[in-house]
């Protein structure tokens, strides 16, 4: 057994079966300890945004290391007020509060709900089923995903599911306990299945007719993976109204952060201060060092429109996935820009995920016999080509 994975035999808590080991990166591209090139479309689940070893990244880091790498949250921090105001611009009047990760941003939605509601005595959140919040005991609860909480019972209370897509279910569900509404624009770990227009829409005006916050979890369909800011922006384009659609809250993750760990979730107004000094906190949340991280991200972005490029190549691998459907592995693609997934005829995910990596393409397997393509934004079209190759000639 090579050392690595003797260590983790030995040394490392088993919670998911891996089949490689990756010791660099470059671009869309990542290397094994044999010196193997995989062309790596997984992204690292959703995070890489800018692929792997990005130099504007690794300037960052080590520009920002050597000034000030934390300073905690008892003090202000540039950097921070920065990034937030960042945020605000890009999605509408309201602050943000920042943690760790895609499970902290989703609790900081469930409190922000628990709060929003105490003083009238609500505290139910109705989610929906399939969908993935987290794996904190709050995220794993209003997670639709028996398989996801299976031996963690009780679990938290507070949660009602209600099948994804349907409004009647939402509104059947809606109880004088009821605080908020959470969904994702677009379900990822239950396999790419998107939120229609007038899901959206219906939900914005249940949540305001009941007076109900709507919260989104944006962690891994947000931050531009469609090709828009969030995805609600990307789904709901051609839709009269669309665009003055806002949820009340977004957790954001994964691409923020670009590799670095770092969560937000912004708040609009007029909620922004249900949380008052001393009712949530973090110790790492926003620190000089993730904040700059992610201030670099949406630069790079930016700069070298890098949402325009992801979503035209979302385009291309969604156009050669459809060639692929009904050829006897596919049964249907769904989803847009760096969060694409094809449903399998027959064969699970996760076997076929493990012949795509052995012909050298990374990809990340899903529920509902789904694989994901989670590129990183600045993929090219070759490499595109160069997947749908490795897809069509290995499934
Ligand atoms: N929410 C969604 C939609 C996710 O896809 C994920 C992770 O895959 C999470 C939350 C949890 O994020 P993290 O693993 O950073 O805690």
């Amino acid at each position: 057994m090579p050392r690595t994975e003797e260590l983790y035999a030995r040394y490392v808590v088993p919670l998911s079966r891996r089949g490689l080991t990756i010791v660099r990166g470059k671009g869309c591209c990542a290397w094994d300890e044999h010196d193997k090139r995989y062309l790596d479309l997984g992204g690292g689940v959703a995070v890489n945004s800018l692929g792997h070893a990005h130099p504007a990244i690794t300037e960052t880091l080590a520009r920002q290391s050597a000034t000030l790498i934390h300073s905690c949250n008892l003090y202000y921090n540039p950097w921070q007020g920065e990034l937030a105001r960042r945020l605000v611009e890009l999605t509408g009047a309201g602050k943000v509060f920042f943690c760790n990760s895609g499970a902290e941003a989703n609790e900081g939605l469930i409190k922000l709900a628990r709060k929003f509601g105490h003083e009238t005595g609500r505290y139910e959140i109705i989610a929906t089923t399939n969908s993935f919040h987290g794996r904190t005991m709050a995220t794993l609860s209003a997670t639709g995903q028996e398989k996801i909480q299976h031996g963690f019972e009780p679990l938290v209370p507070g949660f009602v599911h209600v099948p994804y897509n349907d409004l009647a279910a939402v509104e059947a569900a809606i109880t004088p306990k009821t605080a908020a509404i959470l969904v994702e624009g677009i379900q990822g770990e239950g396999g790419v299945y998107v939120a229609t227009p007038e899901y959206l829409l219906g939900l914005r005006k249940l949540a305001d007719a009941k007076k109900l916050l709507l919260l989104m979890d944006g962690v891994q369909c947000g931050f531009f993976r469609t090709g828009r800011w969030q995805s609600y922006q990307r789904i709901l384009e051609n839709t009269p109204g669309g665009e003055s659609f806002r949820p009340d809250a977004i957790a954001m993750a994964k691409s923020l952060g670009a590799g670095f760990p770092i969560g937000a979730v912004w708040i609009r107004e007029p909620y922004q201060d249900v949380f008052t000094p001393g009712s949530h906190g973090t110790t790492y949340g926003g620190s000089p060092l993730a904040c700059s991280v992610a201030l670099t991200v949406l630069d790079v972005v930016e700069r070298e429109k890098l949402a325009d490029n992801i979503r035209t190549r979302g385009d291309q691998l969604v156009a050669g996935l459809n060639k692929l459907v009904g050829k006897g592995a596919i049964t249907a693609v769904r989803g847009y820009g760096g969060l694409v997934g094809f449903e399998l005829e027959k064969e699970e995910p996760g076997p076929a995920v493990a012949r795509l990596t052995e012909a050298g393409l990374i990809l990340i397997p899903a529920a509902n016999k789904t694989v994901r393509v989670l590129a990183p934004f600045n993929v090219t079209s070759a490499e595109i080509a160069e997947a749908l190759a490795i897809i069509e000639k290995t499934l």
